[in-house]
């Protein structure tokens, strides 16, 4: 019996002593565990509870706990699913207390996976589309079928070189890299991502610092957390952050929050902090300046890591290199950004400003801070804003520090796989336009506009958990786009449950939850590197009660299927008989001529991959699948360190060559690296050696992935491919700042994540639903009387530059005066005609007209109640679905990071007579002229590109083609 067991047993024979005592019947609970927080691994086997539901009976029932993850939000907790030993059925998600990043806890989203999984609107079989496309008639058929028409057409535009017709389009990923392998084993650079509408805008401000384009704070050991988000309730990682958070300030650190609005994570701050929207870099750098002018920073630091030098030399050459120069060229080149400035741009008073300086002074080296969305995904330059908040960190040396912020490969793992197939050899323009050479992700929501204008077109496009009808901005494009067959050959849906892009889709592939799929995962949630097994309960639950399972289907309700299965039998179907060079990346290494299986393809990886693994699983005489299997998540390391420091071992370097800035260049082969996905390294040197690492202090340390190797506060990127305005951390100001808003003109911000809710993944969970289920306008009192005296509940018309949309008011104090909020969670839909399909729960019913260019929703019926497989949705009493505020927005894209700046300059009034909740209204012609407006600020590569390249070859980018296809063709050749 091991200890902790031995212990639980201890506690068990106390009670039942204490309660006999007292003359009582002693139950020690039907596992005969005793108030133990989760039930200890050694009896995952088989588990014994009481059936809630016999009460007062005590009914056992019996479970094997089977680990998986969640796939409702990018947290990637774990789950652990309760399989009901004699129905085989899950009977409840609750937390998996193995897994490093959530500990066992979850949000309400985890357990609601249930709902998911029982959902009686689901979609169950593969369906064709029996009508026009989106005119709502399907018909089932075989999977077989469906595979082989879609492997027909791919295999057709590989043969006849035209790759790029062939595009994935991916919402949630949920894995690390299988299907952009996928990809790049077809050859085609066809991976489109919804990121330029999510986070863009935070990563590029940490790309042109460090080389990587995350931050992992380490909020558990700071002693000042300063979120520009909502972190304690939703957000990247938020779950696993906002348990840190709790910890950090039950120890009695600080919380600052920036938000315009009264967040339920803004009611837990010290200081909450209401700027006026796309003010926060000016604050931000207001800070920095005094924390410099006050000396109340990390010199020794800033001296160490920033590329301070590379700055002098290129911006102030007439000065001295010295570090006192620089100190003093800071100064004044932020000598406008007083508290006073600040204090006029954002609204919030001098004195707040200052006291929040003094904070970040006294958090030092334990300054952890977080901006991922909010602010940096709604503005024009928004970016600047997660820029200006890394400068805090940088100044105080907060930077992988215990307490500080990592940067996020050094809190991550992704390990090797089985096959790494080459970089695809051809661009792809509908996704990496010219004219943003320094974006972060795809261009995707403006691929209708793209279309439009004769770049391309589309013969097989893939939408996989991903909704951009409803989720993307200007979502009628999307409709005009989707119903031209000219433009898009074939719309393949891969999706759980229905959306309103699927409506318009040719085939609507079912696909698993979170419970019914195999991925791998990493995500910095603190500082250790961890990684997280996804795999379908139910085939696990089965093999470990001695089924043998072959494909996923076997387990799976109807038949879901998961996504490694599908796309390796795709990509066999593409190239049946190897000619193409595909088939040999999805060929079994055991079985010649067998297809790869997901057990030979993880236990690969688990085996090989994953450093001590094997050991801990060899431990309990297990192999490292097995292990995973039955646990769910492996920590690699923990306590990680600053990594930047370390130095680089003499036989990496070789012919060394050492830049003006202390750049290392060295002839020696990269080492082989048997574990982890290489980290991408910036460019060689012109005689081809590799950058190894930077001089400090007379020795090589591995530094940061840099052009440089040091934190870039100068970005030589950016001054160098047309943007060196902005080379430097700054200001720009907004697309919605006062002096561009015309007059009775207010910012709507329309980003904000409801804590239960989250995108198209979550309406299908009744319970959520039950919870939230509108998104009403906040409204601050004063704008309200201003309005005419609107009250709660009152129905308001908001007006956006291409059309309108009715909902009703929430006026509260929680928000800034002169900006009002609607959460983008809410305002699903289904085209009125819709032969029996549509989830019923959280989705309105609507008519939609269209004239044109113009079109219209009116909702017919929100959600009632129905009979179906769960009496529950009998029970459904809420009819409110709220609006889909989205389709009234164009498209915002930032000319640098290529972000949707998600922020809208409207007006707000009473609703007319005639109009209704859920009315929307837009002109797509409208939309159009927005496009174009925008597009006029990019900087085309064909202008700026200072190497004949479309983009630096530095610079992340998802499924980087090889190095020949960044070359820029000849501009009349362009197409
Ligand atoms: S939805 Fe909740 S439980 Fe699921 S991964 Fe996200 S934070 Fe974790």
């Amino acid at each position: 019996m091991n200890e902790k067991l031995r212990r639980l047993n201890e506690r068990v024979q106390a009670a039942r002593r204490e309660t006999e005592s007292r003359g009582e019947t002693f139950y020690p609970g039907p596992s005969r565990v005793h108030l133990a927080a989760f039930p200890p691994r050694e009896r995952w086997d088989d588990w014994v509870e009481l059936d809630s539901r016999a009460w007062p009976r005590r009914r056992e029932r019996r479970y094997v706990l089977v680990p998986t993850t969640c796939f409702n939000c990018e947290s990637a907790c774990g789950l652990l699913a309760y399989v009901d030993r004699e129905t085989l059925q899950v009977r409840k998600f609750e937390g998996n207390p193995e897994h490093p990043g959530s500990r066992g806890r979850n949000c309400a989203k985890g357990p609601a996976t249930l709902n998911q999984v029982t959902d009686p609107d689901r979609v169950l079989y593969p369906l064709k589309r029996a009508a026009g496309r989106g005119e709502g008639r399907w018909e089932r058929v075989s999977w077989d079928e469906a595979l082989d028409d879609i492997a027909g057409r791919i295999r057709r535009a590989i043969r006849e070189g035209r790759q790029n017709e062939v595009m994935y389009h991916v919402g949630r990923p949920g894995e690390d890299g299988f299907t952009e392998r996928v990809l790049a084993a077809w050859g085609v650079d066809g991976h489109n991502s919804h990121t330029n509408i999510c986070s863009s805008g935070g990563r590029a401000g940490y790309q042109y610092w460090m080389g990587l384009d995350r931050p992992s704070p380490d909020h558990a050991n700071a002693d000042l957390i300063l979120l520009i988000s909502a972190h304690l309730e939703s957000g990247h990682y938020f779950n696993p952050h906002a348990q840190r958070v709790v910890e950090a300030r039950q120890r009695g650190a600080k919380l600052v929050v920036f938000d315009v609005r009264l967040s339920n994570t803004a009611t837990h701050a010290d200081h909450w902090i209401s700027p006026q929207p796309g003010s926060e870099a000016a604050i931000l750098l207001a800070i920095a300046r005094d924390l410099v002018e006050t000396d109340r920073y990390d010199r020794a630091f800033v001296e160490r890591w920033w590329n301070w030098r590379e700055y002098l030399a290129r911006e102030r050459p007439e000065l001295e290199p010295t570090f006192a120069s620089f100190e003093r060229a800071f100064l004044e080149l932020y000598e406008d950004f007083t508290f006073e400035f600040a204090a006029a741009e954002s609204g919030v008073p001098e004195g707040t400003l200052r006291t929040i300086a003094d904070l970040v002074a006294q958090g030092g080296t334990r300054l952890s801070t977080h901006n991922w969305r909010s602010a940096a995904a709604g503005n024009l330059g928004g970016w600047q804003v997660s820029r200006c908040l890394f400068l805090l960190n940088a100044l105080m040396g907060a930077v992988a520090t215990r307490g500080g912020v990592y940067p996020n490969a050094w809190n991550k793992f992704v390990p090797r796989p089985i096959y790494l197939p080459p970089h695809p050899p051809k661009w792809n323009e509908l996704t990496w336009p010219a004219e943003y050479p320094l974006a972060m992700n795809e261009l995707s929501f403006l691929l209708p506009h793209f279309l439009d204008e004769g770049r391309g077109r589309l013969e097989v496009y893939f939408t996989r958990v991903y909704n951009p009808v409803w989720t993307n901005p200007d979502g009628f494009r999307w409709i005009e786009m989707l119903t031209d067959e000219a433009r898009v050959g074939l719309h393949v849906a891969l999706t759980p449950s229905w959306s309103e892009t699927a409506f318009f889709a040719d085939y609507v592939l079912p696909m698993g939850h979170g419970s019914e799929r195999h991925d791998l995962h990493s995500y910095e949630t603190h500082d250790a590197q961890w990684v997280g097994f996804r795999q379908p309960v139910l085939r696990t639950a089965r093999e470990r009660l001695g089924e043998a399972v072959e494909d996923t289907r076997q387990a799976n309700p109807g038949e879901v299927w998961e996504e490694n299965e599908f796309w390796i039998e795709l990509s066999w179907r593409i190239d049946p008989d190897g000619s193409l060079g595909i088939r040999k990346y999805f060929e079994s290494q055991h079985r010649p001529a067998a297809r790869l299986g997901v057990d030979e393809y993880y236990g690969w990886m688990f085996a090989n991959s994953v450093p001590g693994l094997p050991e801990t699983a060899a431990a309990e005489g297990l192999t490292p699948l097995e292990w995973m299997r039955r646990y769910g998540a492996f920590e690699v390391r923990r306590g990680v360190g600053p990594l930047h420091e370390e130095e680089v071992p003499a036989d990496e370097l070789m012919d060394v060559r050492v830049d003006a800035f202390g750049r290392v260049y060295s002839r020696a082969p990269r080492p082989a690296s048997p574990n982890v996905v290489p980290l991408p390294t910036p460019e060689p040197d012109a005689e081809g050696r590799r950058p190894v690492g930077v001089m400090v202090d007379g020795r090589v340390r591995r530094g940061f992935p840099t052009p440089s190797g040091r934190l870039e506060f100068y970005s030589r990127t950016l001054g160098e491919w047309g943007w060196p305005e902005y080379a430097v951390p700054t200001y720009i100001r907004s697309h919605v700042h006062p002096a561009n808003l015309a007059e009775g003109q207010v910012v709507l911000v329309p980003t904000f994540r409801l804590p239960v809710q989250i995108h198209t993944r979550s309406a299908n969970a009744k319970w959520l639903d039950e919870i939230a289920h509108t998104n009403p306008l906040w409204i601050n009192p004063l704008d309200a009387g201003r309005w005419g005296g609107i009250r709660t509940g009152e129905l308001v018309r908001v007006e956006t530059e291409i059309g309108h949309f009715v909902l009703k008011a929430w006026v509260t104090e929680g928000i800034r005066p002169g900006v009002v909020a609607c959460s983008h969670h809410m305002g699903r839909w289904k085209p009125f005609g819709e032969s029996g399909t549509g989830q019923r729960q959280l989705m309105a019913t609507v008519d939609l007209y269209h004239a044109g260019t113009r079109w219209k929703m009116k909702r017919r019926q929100g959600s009632t109640p129905y009979e179906s497989s769960d009496p529950d949705t009998s029970r459904i009493w809420w009819s409110d679905v709220g609006v889909h505020q989205n389709l009234t927005f164009g498209v915002h894209p930032d000319p640098i990071s290529g972000m949707h700046c998600w922020h809208q300059a409207v007006r707000v009034r009473r609703a007319e007579p005639g109009d209704a909740a859920g009315d929307i209204s837009a002109e797509t012609e409208r939309s159009r002229e927005v496009y174009r407006r925008w597009l006029e600020m990019t900087r085309s590569a064909f202008k700026v590109s200072p190497d004949g390249n479309r983009r630096p070859y530095w610079l992340l980018r998802p499924l980087k083609p090889g190095q020949d296809a960044f070359r820029l063709p000849p501009e009349a050749k362009r197409k």
